[in-house]
């Protein structure tokens, strides 16, 4: 059983306070999405959980079970058990897929003698085509099967917490169902904790998620059960946002579309 409590989070990018006053906490098994508008916050809060360098921490707390997750650099954060699927996956050239996998489970202290058959098996149950897994890392890739790659690394890692940043962005619907699907069964049969970051409930729909927050700039507003996410589909996010924030519907420049473009 592991925890990730997040309290009072607040952090701010380029000056700017965006985080303000986070409460989460998930725990192994449970899946929590937390959905919001564009600009709310969604991939700072990842970032911020993940140890994204160029976000400023400046008041709260992060802990998965119990251990300062802000103390540890990012790496660490990742052998200690969390996980992040980023919403645009990144392309690394000359870096192959498998042989990520087996670095990274070589550095959690576990075995690669069946990494094949693993990889094999994952592939075929998310219809990730096998040609894809020696290649390099994510290049070439259309939008589903990038996000089929992020899907079956965690599959094959295993973490404790999985965060997922707009999973459902860029994915055609039989994507989708493969994607959310797997990450469904992470969490009931895995005992994966899920921290599920998305603007539209579509994911939903495989993805059961048993509690729903709306996060509306930097702050948490409304946290409830699925039917949370059932109110959004029909009624917007009009009722938790005032009028003048949802008037930009599009994503915000300077955000987190290009991991390298700092
Ligand atoms: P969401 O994922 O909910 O759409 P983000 O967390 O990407 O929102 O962005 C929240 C706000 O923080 C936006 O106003 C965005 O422009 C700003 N922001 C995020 N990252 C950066 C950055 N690296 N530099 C400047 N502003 C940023
Ligand atoms: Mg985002």
């Amino acid at each position: 059983m592991s925890t990730l409590e997040i309290e009072n989070l607040h952090a701010s990018v380029a000056g700017t306070e965006i985080l303000r006053g986070v409460d989460l906490t998930v725990s192994s098994g449970e899946v929590h999405a937390v959905m919001g508008p564009n600009g709310a916050g969604k991939s700072t809060l990842s970032a911020v959980i993940m140890g994204r360098p160029g976000y400023e921490v400046t008041d709260g707390s992060v802990t998965l079970d119990g251990v300062d997750v802000l103390a540890l650099p990012a790496w660490q954060r990742a052998t200690a058990g969390l996980h992040l699927v980023m919403q645009y996956p990144t392309e690394v050239p000359g870096v192959m897929l498998d042989d990520v996998l087996a670095e990274a489970l070589t550095s959690r202290g576990r075995g690669t003698g069946d990494l094949a058959e693993v990889l094999d098996a994952e592939a075929d149950r998310i219809n990730f085509e096998r040609r894809f897994l020696h290649r390099p890392l994510n290049v070439d890739l259309s939008g589903g099967e990038k996000k089929r790659n992020e899907t079956l690394q965690l599959a094959v890692l295993h973490p404790k917490i999985a965060i997922l940043d707009e999973l459902d962005s860029g994915l055609d619907i039989d994507a989708l169902r493969d994607c959310s699907r797997r990450v469904e069964d992470l969490s009931n049969e895995g005992d994966v904790g899920v921290l599920a970051i998305t603007h539209y409930s579509r994911l939903l729909k495989e993805l059961e998620p048993d509690h729903v927050h709306i996060l509306v700039k930097g702050r948490i507003v409304t946290s409830g059960g699925p039917e949370l996410a059932q109110v959004l589909e029909s009624d917007g996010y009009a009722a938790f946002v005032p009028a003048e924030d949802l008037a930009a519907d599009e994503p915000a420049t300077g955000g987190l579309d290009d991991l390298f473009a700092s």
